[in-house]
């Protein structure tokens, strides 16, 4: 698999499309980070909004 690991962006969501497979980095230039929570306390309430399904 070619892939440009992005190493600024560490990532462990192998289930991403954007995942560089064997290295746990994103392969994006930059991410969107959001919440689903209204008042977000932890790191859980936080979500990558650049996930893709592979
Ligand atoms: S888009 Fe988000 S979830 Fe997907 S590999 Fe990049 S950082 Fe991980």
């Amino acid at each position: 698999m070619n892939c440009h690991a992005n190493k600024s962006i560490e990532c462990t969501v192998h289930q991403c499309s954007h995942h560089c497979g064997s290295e746990n980095y994103c392969s994006l230039d930059r991410i969107l980070v959001g919440t689903h929570e209204s008042d977000p306390t932890v790191d859980q309430c936080t979500d990558c909004m650049s996930f893709h399904r592979k």
